[in-house]
């Protein structure tokens, strides 16, 4: 038998429970979303509409309403960033592959974090400590105490230098992916965080085009 064993402590749950104050919230209105379901219950598998989305996780964005979508419409597969990363392309080609997507959009957009760090500032950051890092003028500044890890060293954070040229590389990448097919159109646009437009890259028009 054990020493240590200790009977449960009815202050342990309210403690934790304290420490997430956005469970709560989230089942509340989940609670009322569900109670409102109705026939969304019926909807199909794959998308209605037929197409997807890759864009960033950036809380500003909103792809449901800058795109007009409704539950069952679309896919939405976001990263940090919007990148074209072997995840996300694992994603697309599902999509199509098994879901029936036949047209595909890469949304960057204006101020996104991935600009404001490379690899070798994050690999930093991380070595330093596992806390939340200060953003200054002159960029992200680690302030933890925590331990930190070298293991940021082995990932590719795929951070972005100029939005433009990130869709094009990412709207490239896609196209000549070997496992996607060259009928299907992807468009390059960066989403505009102090307007909410979507406006088009040039550079990606001719590297999205379907074949
Ligand atoms: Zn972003």
């Amino acid at each position: 038998m054990l020493d240590d064993q200790r009977t449960p402590n009815p202050t342990d749950g309210d403690e934790m429970e304290n420490c997430m104050p956005v469970l709560n919230e989230v089942l509340e209105v989940n609670a009322q979303y569900a109670a409102e379901f109705g026939d969304k219950r019926d909807l199909a598998l794959p998308p209605a509409r037929g197409f997807a989305i890759l864009t960033c996780m950036d809380a500003r964005l909103d792809p449901a309403k800058y795109a007009g979508l409704s539950e069952g419409d679309a896919h939405v597969i976001r990263n940090a960033g919007g990148r074209a990363s072997d995840d996300a392309i694992r994603s697309l080609v599902i999509s199509y592959k098994l879901l029936g997507t036949k047209e595909w959009f890469v949304i960057h957009h204006s101020n996104c974090g991935m600009e404001f760090f490379t690899d070798e500032v994050m690999r930093g950051l991380l070595e330093s400590s596992l806390d939340t890092a200060d953003l200054t003028e002159n960029g992200f500044v680690d302030v933890g105490t925590s331990e930190g890890s070298t293991e940021g060293h082995y990932i590719d954070w795929l951070t972005i230098k100029d939005q433009a040229q990130s869709v094009a590389a990412d709207v490239a990448r896609i196209r000549n992916h070997p496992l996607v097919p060259g009928g299907i159109p992807i468009h390059g646009f960066i989403y505009d965080v102090a307007t909410g437009r979507l406006v088009a890259v040039p550079e990606a028009k001719a590297a999205g085009r379907a074949r």
